[in-house]
């Protein structure tokens, strides 16, 4: 059998950032194989000897292995490891490398990224690595919740310009400022879902519209008469408007500006969308009042301990209705995403008659 020996230098333990820096800087290391640590020690793959000098300071060992000791590297390395290496071919401390974190939202060309605070004073350098490894146009850092009654999200540019940005999903294009507007990626499954609950012709009033969350993927997925959608927020309220346009569905998607419990339709709604987390009942007199005559299907989220649901939001949802002189009947419930320990954001489908 014939031996294929792999070149390698050994470093002890401590000194293996330090080597590895060096060699990955100089591209001398044999990317399709791991380092393998071994008794206090490291082995460090290496595609080429190293010239002299270049691991001066650090003792170190140049050896040839057989090829079995050293394991293939999966050749996909994760954006987060291309991260990293970046890091460390720039020269970043091991301490700071270990901090940049593994997750993001990517929202088209914009990331949002929650750093450490131990990366304050290399925040910029830090999205620089994100942007490039990502290719996106702008980083945004989440500084803080989403605020307020318009929901906005807390983040600052600390990268790249501007953070206007179209996110795609479902067949939907949402256009959107994502430092002023919010963008829930945990609420991906109510979209579709949504998308997939309106029947043919129905009349749908959304009392929280936002940039057309759920008015956008109901209209283009589904083939309702009318989607009424309500929204506060003038900022808010003209990304819907574009994104109308953007995803043609203008003959379905009616914008309406204001306070829905003002402008919301009534008497008309097959389905009312109530999608907000806080406070919500507060809404439910006005979303009863849109249902049509016949009655109709409210789909009322917001956020509560996990041993309260369903039970809790249906009792504020059957008050409501006999506060109308109509009854309510739970068709079904289902937790949206987590929303803290212990808390969860769920929707009640609830039929009113
Ligand atoms: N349902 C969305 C989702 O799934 O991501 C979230 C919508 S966002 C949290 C709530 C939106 O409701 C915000 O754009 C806010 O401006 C709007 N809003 C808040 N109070 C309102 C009101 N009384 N009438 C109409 N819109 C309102």
């Amino acid at each position: 059998m014939i031996r294929v020996l792999m070149r390698v230098v050994r470093v002890a333990r401590q000194d293996a950032d330090e080597a590895l820096r060096r060699l990955l800087a100089a591209d001398l290391v044999e990317r399709g194989r791991r380092v393998v640590l071994r008794g206090g020690g490291a082995l460090v793959p290496l595609r080429a000897p190293p010239p002299a000098g270049l691991l001066e300071g650090v003792p170190h060992v140049l050896g040839e292995v057989d090829d079995g000791e050293l394991p293939r590297r999966e050749q996909r390395t994760t954006p987060h490891a291309s991260v990293v290496e970046l890091a460390m071919r720039e020269g970043w401390p091991p301490a700071e490398v270990a901090l940049l974190p593994d997750r993001w939202e990517r929202l088209g060309r914009v990331v949002v990224l929650k750093l450490p605070e131990g990366l304050d004073r290399r925040e910029r350098e830090a999205a620089g690595l994100y942007a490039r490894v990502l290719r996106v146009g702008a980083v945004l850092r989440e500084v803080g919740g989403v605020e307020g009654v318009q929901r906005r999200p807390s983040v600052r540019l600390v990268w790249g310009e501007g953070s206007v940005t179209v996110h795609r999903e479902h067949g939907v294009a949402y256009e959107f400022d994502a430092a002023a507007q919010m963008f829930s990626k945990g609420n991906v499954e109510e979209r579709l879902r949504m998308g997939r609950a309106v029947h043919p012709g129905e009349t749908v009033v959304d009392m929280f519209a936002g940039i057309g969350y759920f008015a956008l993927p109901m209209a283009v997925l589904g083939r309702p008469g009318r989607v009424a959608a309500c929204e506060i927020d003038p900022g808010a309220h003209a990304w819907l408007v574009r994104n109308v346009r953007r995803n043609r569905v203008g003959g379905v998607v009616e914008p309406l500006l204001g306070d829905c419990r003002e402008v919301a339709p009534r008497g008309a709604a097959d389905r009312v969308v109530m999608g907000y987390v806080g406070g919500t009942a507060a809404f439910l007199p006005a979303a009863i009042a849109a249902l049509a005559p016949g009655g109709g299907v409210v789909h009322f989220h917001d956020k509560y301990p996990v041993e309260d649901v369903p039970a809790r939001p249906l009792a504020a949802v059957e008050e409501a209705a006999r506060g109308a002189g109509r009854t309510a009947r739970l068709l079904c419930w289902r937790e949206v995403k987590s929303f803290a320990p212990g808390i969860v954001h769920a929707v009640l489908d609830v039929g009113v008659r």
